[in-house]
């Protein structure tokens, strides 16, 4: 792990934290091209209710507008999570050279946990992949998210049955 990945994973965890703030789920993105950031994504999946605004896609699409190619060769991308399989498609699609991941997903990454889609032998681009960068503050992120998703469901399970209770009195 280089200070470099560090720094650019605390830009992608500055993303999720926008994504946070927009209750959506914490995942954050930045594109690297020759040592400089060149775009930036947040999770917006339920803001723009659209399954297509993760925060990989929302990246790609900008730095393809910023380079002016869909080929983004040469491109390092740092995630706070690891990829969706549309994700990790798109990557591979516009020949990302490397993807830094913060925590994995087990129940949906497909840069090794449930499938390895940026390292197919079939396929005519593979991904360089580095994993466990910033680990610890990516996932807390997540599970951070999730405890408070839970207690505000509570908060508003109680809430319901107590005004159910009282209409009933
Ligand atoms: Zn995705």
């Amino acid at each position: 792990m280089t200070d470099q990945d560090k720094k650019y994973m605390k830009e992608a965890l500055k993303q999720a934290k926008k994504a946070y703030a927009l209750d959506e789920t914490p995942i954050g993105c930045v594109i690297v091209y020759e040592g400089k950031i060149i775009s930036r994504g947040y999770n917006r999946r339920n803001v723009d209710k659209n399954t297509l605004a993760h925060a990989e896609l929302a990246a790609i699409k900008k730095a393809s507008r910023k380079l002016g190619d869909w080929r983004l060769e040469g491109c390092t991308m740092y995630v706070t999570l690891e990829p969706c399989p549309m994700c990790a498609g798109a990557i591979v699609q516009a020949r990302i050279t490397r993807v830094v991941i913060g925590c994995m997903n087990p129940k949906a990454g497909c840069a090794g946990s449930v499938l390895n889609l940026l390292q197919m032998d079939g396929f005519n681009h593979k991904v360089e992949i580095e994993t466990g960068i910033l680990e610890e503050e990516c996932s807390q992120l997540m599970s951070g998210f999730f405890r408070e998703l839970r207690k505000k469901k509570k908060e508003q399970d109680a809430l319901r049955k107590s005004s159910v209770q009282s209409t009933i009195k």
